[in-house]
């Protein structure tokens, strides 16, 4: 047994609750729970140091785990065995040690399902979030898979800051969604929020100053603006990629570095509200779980910006500042965001005149590509010719990579 496993920190933290004068005071106060989440935790945290090490785990390199302090570590237990219940009244859940607990919001969506045995809770994770307690329930559901409206069509999407996306589906009709800009709005709300909390007394750790109860209540103010900020993207993002995965069967999407994209500082704030991320996740499963359509993620280096949708000339340069694509080849002028989704749509296009099933399409073994590396676009004359291959069918470069990205990764129907 590897010692930093779950079993072995269990085995370790049994072995010493009783005696080990840390614990022997207070650890039968909580649920079990309680420690076993935070042991599960650091279990993955190992689990994911050492894999990195060992160049086994995408993604950033991560550092051995530090211990977390209970003031910044946000406060969540999950629940996983004992009474675990969605309460018949749809307005209460039973959960082990808390017992019965009303809820804000009515919990009859998922007590239909349970009745009807279409549903099994697994665990129940309980979180503090923004100064209000949240309970998320993890269950088994049934459902079957739901007719799209138009399987035949695909819809490349261009996610942008100033619009949030831009859909052009393969008949060619273009859709813009504005962005809401939801943080930027509540701005204004925060800032006095915020300011009323600083010339309240706060906690001081340093003094041990306990909050005054004028803080507390203005600190609770500007949480509700936070909170309300987050309930309007979160609805807004389910309501675009619901509405989007019930129309398509093929969805394009840009391979965005999401992450690298927040470290700029001048578009971190409207990037990270945008929810690029979040997007691109909520698509992946809806288009898997619920239609069974595909989700094509273009290469990360694809310009679908730089090419032209008309004829398929790449300009070498295109500064973000130019908002109109004029190509010089056909003389085509089109918006800029119009463009790329168009020219998103058509890379599936080409795609599906292949075989028309996305994992039957290339065997050859994926290419790595040096994380980071930076891709110049080439010149418009090798890429007339790899338009010339589009227009016959056949697999264009960017296709390729990305669908033996697919492939390593070992999933059915969606392509990443
Ligand atoms: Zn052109």
């Amino acid at each position: 047994m590897a010692p930093w496993s779950l079993p072995a920190l269990r085995k370790a933290f049994n072995a010493a609750k009783h005696t080990d004068p840390r614990f022997a005071a207070w650890w039968e106060d909580n649920s079990k729970e309680a420690y076993n989440t935070g042991l599960a935790n650091a279990a993955a945290a190992f689990d994911n140091y050492t894999k990195s090490k060992q160049g086994k785990r995408r993604g950033r390199k991560m550092g051995a785990p530090r211990f977390k302090s209970k003031r910044k570590a946000p406060l969540a237990c999950r629940f996983t065995t004992g009474t675990i219940r969605v309460d018949a009244d749809g307005r209460h859940v039973t959960l082990p040690r808390l017992g019965t607990i009303r809820t804000h919001e009515p919990t009859v969506k998922l007590l239909d399902r349970v009745r009807a045995g279409t549903a099994r809770i697994l665990s129940a994770t309980v979180r503090h979030e923004r100064g209000r307690w949240c309970v998320a329930f993890q269950a088994e559901v049934k459902r079957g898979l739901e007719r799209v409206a138009r399987p035949d069509t695909a819809v490349g999407s261009d996610l942008g800051v100033k619009t949030l996306a831009v859909m052009a589906d393969s008949t060619g009709e273009i859709r813009t969604v504005p962005n809401p800009n939801h943080y930027d709005r509540a701005r204004v709300q925060l800032r006095r929020a915020s300011r009323a909390v600083s010339r309240r007394q706060g906690p001081d750790r340093r003094t041990g100053r306990k909050p005054s109860k004028r803080w507390e209540k203005a600190n609770a103010q500007r949480n509700k603006v936070h909170h309300r900020v987050a309930d309007l993207r979160e609805d807004a993002l389910h309501k675009l990629t619901t509405a989007v995965a019930a129309e398509y069967g093929t969805i394009v999407v840009e391979d965005l570095n999401v992450a690298g994209m927040l470290r700029n500082r001048r578009l971190a704030r409207k990037i990270a509200d945008a929810g690029f991320g979040e997007i691109r996740r909520q698509l992946t499963y809806k288009t898997r779980q619920r239609h069974a359509t595909r989700l094509v993620a273009a290469d990360r280096w694809y310009p679908s910006s730089k090419t032209c949708s008309g004829c398929g000339a790449v300009k070498a340069k295109l500064p973000l500042h130019i908002r109109i694509y004029a190509c010089d080849a056909c003389h085509l002028v089109i918006d800029r965001d119009d463009n790329a989704a168009l020219n998103l749509a058509a890379l599936t296009a080409a795609c599906t005149t292949g075989t028309g099933v996305a994992g039957d399409q290339d065997t050859a073994p994926a290419v790595s590509k040096p994380r980071g590396a930076d891709q110049k676009t080439r010149a418009t004359r090798t890429r007339r010719r790899a338009s010339a291959g589009r227009a016959g069918g056949a697999t264009l470069p960017h296709q390729r990579q990305t669908e033996t990205r697919d492939r390593t990764q070992a999933e059915p129907l969606t392509l990443w």
